[in-house]
């Protein structure tokens, strides 16, 4: 049960959720519905067809109102590009999304909020239309999104050619500390425009809801609050885990993965306390072959067990005989219950892309990384993860862009062993004992969280 939700509360009220079709999207925005459910307001997701028929084994926990993107069979894999399809889920997503709310209003739901995925901000058009209001839900840092506030500004120009970036409420960045699509904005352009156009019309927006927490990114909170009505709403993480009590008895997102589950945490029992490195690099994430391997044999070097998740498409990728060598130290899955894992006391490091959820998962369960950022936002949260929050440290690539097998060694035993294991392990007490206060009942997320649910019927 979650913190001070165990009962569930009158009606408070109806949030149409609109998530992007994205696991790290998916995941924080349903866990956030699951925190409103418990404070009784009642919720529908607006799934598109696509996401409805991957997800509609996974998750009986809320009822899904069909949307379209315009691509049913498949959803973004049908289009032929990323731009086309963010085109076409604006255009069938906007017309389905008003006719959706349409009908819940004349089934007799009408609904009082439209909280939609930030990246999707046409939502807000067609909640405004129908007399509804509308949250943008970012699901990335507010760091993140300041950065991204100043491209869309023009301020920060795209490529960046300065050697250190000033932002308000950030410390001073350098190329490297920022995400991909504003260092290398060639390589998805149409991802950059979605980035920008989170902010096109944020101004109307009733909420902007930040899946962070105060103490957290305090300074550019405060900074961000000057401009809009934001509230940090999270950890989106479950509070189960927060008190390390695994295994919760419904499936948040697209888990669907049980036996796969199962072997994970058979293989972690008995291990001893804090002896095993987690290594997963998250949905979409992806290594060259190289990387791979220097990642494989710096997994050996170091002789520590080890638990890696590698997708089915990136197998082909591990070096020859490394299983059959290793196979006495580390489990490799192709997917496993992360926050499970997380919260399992044999787990010592986490080396990670730095995805957001990740981060945050890690950070709120007490666990160091090992920071090994590959795209998108993950550069500026290893930069958080290493020098802001120290909860870890980053593996430097070499001069030919690749992280060696010493270098990983190396930072596995710098957060896991010696003084700067220990200084990590202090801070992560600290940032455990922050999130807790933050999500518990009174804390700075849940009394947003309350203020969001209170002002959503008018008295
Ligand atoms: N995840 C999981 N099992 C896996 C890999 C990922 O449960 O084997 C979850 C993880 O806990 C997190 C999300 O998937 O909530 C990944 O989100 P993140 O933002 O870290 O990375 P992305 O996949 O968006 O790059």
């Amino acid at each position: 049960m979650e913190n001070g939700m165990g009962a569930q509360k009158a009606h408070r009220g109806h949030c149409l959720i609109l998530p992007y079709p994205l696991q790290g999207h998916v995941n924080p925005v349903l866990q956030f519905s699951k925190r409103l459910q418990f404070k009784g307001v009642r919720i529908t997701i607006a799934a598109t067809i696509s996401f409805f028929n991957r997800i509609k084994d996974a998750t009986s926990l809320f009822p899904l109102g069909m949307i379209s993107d315009g691509f049913d069979e498949g959803g973004a894999n049908q289009a032929e590009s990323i731009e086309a399809y963010l085109k076409k889920f604006q255009q069938v997503g906007s017309e389905t999304l008003g006719e959706l709310l349409e009908k819940l209003r004349d089934s007799g739901s009408p609904v009082d909020c439209v909280v939609y995925d930030a990246v999707l901000p046409w939502a807000l058009d067609v909640a405004k239309k129908n007399g509804v209001s509308g949250a943008a839900f970012f699901t990335q840092s507010c760091a993140v999104d300041n950065i991204y506030y100043h491209v869309y500004k023009g301020i920060v120009k795209v490529p960046v050619e300065e050697t250190r970036i000033a932002i308000p409420g950030l410390p001073d960045l350098e190329p490297a500390d920022l995400p991909s699509f504003v260092t290398k904005p060639e390589t998805y352009p149409a991802v950059v425009e979605m980035i920008r156009n989170q902010f096109i019309d944020i101004d109307t927006a009733d909420w902007v809801l930040f899946n962070t927490f105060y103490k957290l990114e305090e300074e550019v909170i405060d900074w961000m609050k000057g401009l809009w009505p934001v509230r940090p709403i999270g950890p989106t993480v479950p509070s189960m885990y927060l008190d390390k009590r695994v295994q919760d008895d419904t499936d948040y997102g697209l888990n669907v993965f049980k036996p796969m589950a199962e072997a994970c945490t058979k293989w972690l029992e008995g291990k001893a306390s804090k002896s095993v490195v987690y290594v997963s690099f998250g949905s979409l994430a992806s290594l060259d072959a190289e990387g791979m391997a220097e990642l494989a044999w710096g997994l050996k070097m170091t002789g520590k067990y080890f638990l890696w998740v590698v997708r089915a498409s990136e197998e082909s990728k591990l070096p020859k005989d490394f299983i059959n060598e290793t196979s006495e130290k580390g489990l490799i899955v192709s997917w496993c219950p992360q926050l499970e894992v997380l919260a399992d006391k044999s787990i010592g490091c986490f080396v990670t892309h730095c995805g957001w959820n990740s981060t945050l998962e890690a950070l709120s369960l007490g666990v160091p990384m090992v920071g090994m950022p590959q795209w998108t936002d993950q550069p500026t949260n290893a930069k958080y993860v290493t020098d802001v929050w120290k909860m870890g440290v980053k593996a430097e690539p070499d001069e030919k862009g690749i992280v060696t097998k010493e270098e990983i060694e190396n930072c596995i035993r710098q957060v896991m062993e010696g003084e700067r294991g220990e200084e990590i392990t202090r801070n992560a007490k600290k940032w455990v004992e922050l999130t807790r206060d933050a999500v518990d009942e009174g804390g700075t997320s849940d009394k947003n969280i309350d203020e969001f649910v209170s002002k959503l019927v008018s008295p």
